[in-house]
This record gives structure tokens, sequence and C-alpha cells, in this order.
């Protein structure tokens, strides 16, 4: 017998070879029927697979991200095997699951081209296949074995996988047709693969290796039903409108240039007056909770990043050290703001009681993408973080936490953003050694942050094992309009800097003492942010931070007049206001204005222009009837003032 323990810390005992499919048949045959993966001892294993030691489980449904990676690394596998079977001789390279569904890298052979014409086909062989219910079959061999099967197959990818694996780690899963290296897992049977749609071809480099073979890639998603994938494709549809690239485009937000280079965002002027409302918004915000501003510049001399430790870190992978006419002299762009305001906080002693300093900055950073990675705003090779660093006493950091979860808040709530989820991450308690610090301190700062969450009344998942090496963190993910989830705000607890650039303050037992450095940006980089925002809100932006607030609309030539009249009027109330007196009729200057996403249309003709008022359309919410100018320019200055009004608990 062995002894499964749950997630609940029952534990029930089992024949031994029992399977996951097994004991969840035993708990109940829904669940048997759902689980797609099982997590043996922090594991992921099969639901197939025997289990012959005590253990602790824990089963991945289609909930779960688990279970989901199942179900699509298994549909990657019928997709090859879809391949293999249209167009014999493929090699294969690697076919993960990814966040959204799964691809796989091929090499169809020397002429032969996979096209998205093609993909209907695979997609109809993938449906044939799985309806035969194969199961996936776990085999373990060895290393000698392995390199024998595939260098008959003559298949030279995985040959160079396997040489890279050590003997006695390797598995192979076979399916159908189809056998594939594989670490698993997988699901029981091809049978739950129900609905399948192959999404697009691109050209990859074998591993990402821009002097090797060029593979063809192959992404698809898979769902266990019908519904599931129509969903899945409205969505789709929908992301595509709200792309930021092209609603941006039209916003004239921000632009690239391939002369500047990629990855460099160019922020037009609508964009960076967006931007600053957004950084001003901050800095109030910051202001009142004593914060302070300070300013760095963008390069630093490369043992300034030795100290920090981000040369290790980015320093062969990221852009390479500025030389200067001395040959001694080598700087770095910076990838981070901490470094140099550690220098900040060490340009004179501290005590005790000027603790916390609240160092904040808007600072632009740089960071190497592979091209390949670059997207739109979200992925960009150079951006600017609202970034601030607390310097505190380990008394204080709750205080400090629960502070920063409000400024959190505040910006949520500014922006709309209204569904999202926190996590913790803190050490893994099995295996203290791997991290910087006292036993004590991070006992202080986990607790610190627990108990700040907790009084916030955030509903935080705690990750054990999640937290980087010099200290626990708590992130923020918002969920968009679609439901898509990104990762936005961190609070990171450090105590790794302070140590490398030998932070002091004299404590209250006139002893010298490091102080806890926390790393914070509610916003996370002010590109990705847009981008997000603009997802969001499809460039419906609130009114205190949309481009336009309003635009006149003349009814004829006869009216323009009084139109600039009213256009001047909330321009000098500090009201963003456009005007459209182009020669056209008033339906089509409507219809072209809410397409520019302006809130307010204000209509003006012969009795608005005799009685000083504006008839108001507002957007999405039809005619709001006729307004005296004052009345109007009042309406708006409340709608901004409560949109982005806050209080210091
Ligand atoms: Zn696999
Ligand atoms: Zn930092």
């Amino acid at each position: 017998m062995v002894h499964i323990e749950f997630p609940d810390h029952s534990v029930k005992e089992f024949p031994e070879g029992s399977t996951g499919i097994d004991i969840a048949k035993s708990i109940h045959p829904q669940l048997a029927r759902e689980a797609l993966s099982i997590s043996v001892n922090g594991e992921l294993w099969d639901m197939m697979r025997p289990i012959r030691q005590d253990a602790a489980v824990k089963f991945h449904k289609w909930d779960d991200e688990e279970g989901k990676h199942a179900f699509w690394h298994s549909s990657a596998h019928l997709m090859a095997e879809a391949i293999e079977a249209l167009y014999p001789g493929t090699k294969f390279g690697i076919g993960p699951a990814i966040e959204q569904g799964f691809y796989y890298d091929v090499d169809p052979g020397e002429g032969v081209v996979i096209s998205d014409a093609d993909l209907p086909r695979i997609e109809a062989k993938m449906q044939e296949l799985a309806r035969q219910k194969n199961e996936y079959k776990r085999e373990e061999i060895s290393k000698k074995d392995a390199l024998g099967l595939y260098s008959k197959k003559g298949d030279e990818y995985k040959v160079e996988l396997i040489n890279e694996l050590e003997d006695g780690t390797i598995s192979l899963y076979k399916q159908g047709h189809f056998t594939d290296l594989c670490r698993g897992p997988h699901l029981p049977n091809t049978e739950s693969i129900k609905a399948i749609k192959l999404l697009s071809v691109a050209g990859a480099y074998w591993r990402g290796d821009e002097k090797r073979k060029q593979m063809t890639r192959i992404y698809g998603i898979t769902f266990p039903k019908k519904t599931m994938l129509d969903e899945y494709l409205v969505m789709l549809e929908e992301a595509k409108k709200r792309d930021h690239r092209k609603i941006g485009k039209e916003l004239e937000l921000f632009t690239f240039s391939q002369k500047v280079g990629q990855g460099l965002p160019l922020w037009l002027p609508q964009g960076a007056l967006l931007r600053e409302r957004l950084e001003n918004f901050l800095k109030g915000v910051q202001k009142a909770y004593g914060y302070v501003p300070v300013m760095s510049p963008h390069i630093g001399q490369k043992e300034l990043y030795t100290t920090s430790g981000h040369y290790e870190k980015y320093g062969k992978d990221s852009f390479q050290p500025i030389k200067t006419p001395s040959e001694k002299e080598e700087f770095m762009l910076k990838p981070m703001n901490c470094p140099h305001h550690c220098e900040i906080y060490k340009s004179k002693p501290r005590t005790y009681k000027e603790l916390p300093v609240r160092y904040a900055e808007f600072g632009t950073v740089y960071r190497y993408e592979q091209s390949g990675e670059l997207h739109g705003l979200t992925r960009v090779r150079g951006f600017t973080q609202d970034d601030a660093h607390i310097f505190c006493r380990p008394d204080q950091l709750k205080k400090e936490f629960k502070d920063v979860i409000d400024i959190v808040h505040l910006i949520f709530k500014a922006l709309d953003f209204s569904d999202f989820e926190t996590q913790i991450s803190l050490r893994d308690p099995a295996d203290k050694e791997k991290y910087i610090g006292t036993d004590e301190n991070w006992e202080k700062a986990e607790k610190a942050i627990l108990e700040a969450c907790e009084e916030k009344g955030l509903d935080a998942i705690i990750e054990y094992g999640e937290a980087a090496f010099y200290g626990p963190k708590l992130d923020f993910m918002v969920k968009d309009a679609l439901g898509r989830k990104w990762q936005l705000g961190t609070i990171q607890v450090d105590y790794n800097l302070p140590d490398r650039f030998e932070l002091e303050y004299i404590g209250s037992d006139d002893l010298r003492h490091r102080p806890v450095m926390i790393h914070r940006a509610p916003f996370g980089s002010m590109e990705r942010f847009v981008a997000v925002l603009i997802e969001h809100t499809y460039g419906k932006f609130p009114l205190w931070l949309t481009p336009n607030q309003a635009v006149v609309l003349p009814i004829s030539e006869k009216h323009v007049d009084y139109a600039k009249k009213v256009f001047s009027f909330l321009n000098n109330s500090d009201i963003r206001t456009l005007i459209d007196d182009r020669d056209e009729k008033i339906g089509k200057k409507i219809r072209d204005n809410e397409l520019k996403r302006i809130p307010y249309l204000l209509i003006v003709g012969e009795k608005e222009s005799e009685t000083n008022t504006v008839s108001v359309r507002k957007q999405g919410h039809g005619d709001q009837g006729s307004q005296s100018l004052e009345e109007f320019a009042e309406k708006i200055r409340e709608e901004v003032e409560k949109q982005t009004a806050f209080q210091v608990e």
C-alpha cells in the first residue's frame, strides 16, 4: 500500500501502483473525468502513471494552468502525428504548450512548404486522429536507445536534444503512430480533444539561433468543448480590434521607426501628454504619501552594476558597455534604477529617525530583447518605470507595504481596473539556503506582507518558493475587459542590494544597522501600462486621461463663429477641446468624432448660438440635452475630480 496525501492534508491508503485515475475515481467519478494531470510530490505526472511510493498529490483540471498545459501539450503531439501522416519524413524540433495553446517547430524537408493554406487539412487530420481515442503511452528508455531510435529516423533535432539529456531521465510518449521524446505529462488519450483550431504559421530558428536552420512553427489551440473554441475565436477577433498597436496609431499616441531602432518607442504629442497626465497623477499621490523625487542619468559605470549584481544578471545578454576615448572607462545603459538610488541614499549618513526614505523617479531603463520577442509597447528595449525605492527599518515594513497597496488601489480605481488578483511570493520553507538575508528578517518581512494584505482586505494567492533569492514580493495582476490577465504592479522586499551597497543607518541603540529596501512600481512601466490600458478601454480612456475631452461641431458654416467662441471658452477653462469646422454634414461629423473616441460631442446651431448653449452628446450615452457653457465646463470638472480624487488613509 502507498499513503497518498491530498492538498487538505488528509491521507488515504491505496494499492501500490495505483494511478492518478484510480485515486481520482475513488474520490468521485467526475474528478476522474475532469482531471487532466496530477502533481506527485511537486512533479507533474500523467493521470495514468502508476504511483509506487508515498506521495502528496494534487489534481489539475482545465481551470488550472497545469491542466491546460497537459491538454495543449498533448494537442501538440496530436498535431505532430497529423503532420507526420500528411508530410512523411518531417523532422520535429520542440512542441511546447504556451500561454494560449501550443506550437510545434517542424522541418518538413527540402522544398516542402507548409503555409496557412495547409492548416485546415492538418486540422481535419487531427480531428480524425483525435476520434480514434489513442492512448498517450509513456515509456522510459536509455539514452543509448533513444539516440538509436532518432538516428535511425534521421531526426537530427531530437538527436541534439537527447545528447543534452542525462541517462536515466529519458522518456518517450507514443500515441497512435507517433512517438515523441518528452517529459510529459499528457492526457490519458486523445478523446477529450474535441475542438481544434490551427492559428498561424511562422518561421523560427532552431533553438532561437539565427545562424541555424529556420524551421516552420505552427501555432494552434484546442478545447474540450466546441463552445469554448467559439468563445475563444470571438475573443481573438475582439483582441485584434483592441490591439494597442492599431489603436495607438489611430489615436496618434506613439510610433516606431526602423531608423531609431527596434523596440524603442517614440511618443507622439498626444501620447506624451497622456503619459504626462498619468505621471502627474501618480506624482500627486506619491507626494501625499511622503515620497520625494530624485533623478539619475541613463548610464552608469560598469562597476556600479557589478556591485549591484545586475552585470552578472543582464551583462552578457544585454546591451554591451559603452566605451569612451579613455580605454579604462566603461559605462552601461542602466537596466535598473535601484543602484543609482542606493548611491543617493549613501550621499549622507542616516539615523533611524530619518527613515523611511522614499525616492521616486520615472526612470528610463534599457534591456536587450531579441527582435523576435519585441511586441508593440508590451515588449520593448527601452522603457520608463514608475519606480521608487523605500529604505526603511524592519519594523516599518508593514506600514510601508500597506501604503504601497493603497497607492496601487488608487491607481486602479482612477483607471477603472476593478478586477485584479494579487499573489504573494514567499520562500520555499524546505530550501532556506538559497535565499540571502537572515531567517529573522525573512520571517519579519513575510509576516509584514501577509498582515498588510490581510489588513487591506486583499485575498492574495500565496505561492511558496516563488520569492526572489533576495526577498519576498507582492504582485498585482489585472484582468482586462476581455478577461486577459496582465501582470502590472509589483512590490518587492530586498535584503540583497542594501548588503551589496553597504547601506546603513544609526539605530536608537547607537549601532549601525542595514535598512530594508522596497522596490515598487504600481504601473510597472509606462509603456506596458499604456498598452494594457488601451486594450482594456478600447482606447476610450477615462475623461481625466483622454487626449481630447470634447469637440465642437457647428451644424453649418453659419455657426462656425459661435463654435469658435465655444472652443476658446472651453480651452480657457482647461477642458481639452477640438473643433470640427469641416464643410461636412453634421451626421458624418458625429460619426467621425465618435471614431476618434472623443467622449463629448458639442453640437451648435441656430438655437445654441442664440442662447449661448451647447447641445451635448456623450459617447455611449447619447443625447444629454442642452447646457450653458459654464454648466458644461462645471460638469466636466466635477467628473474629472470624481475620477482622480483620493484620500490618504
Ligand atoms: Zn510531450
Ligand atoms: Zn528597484
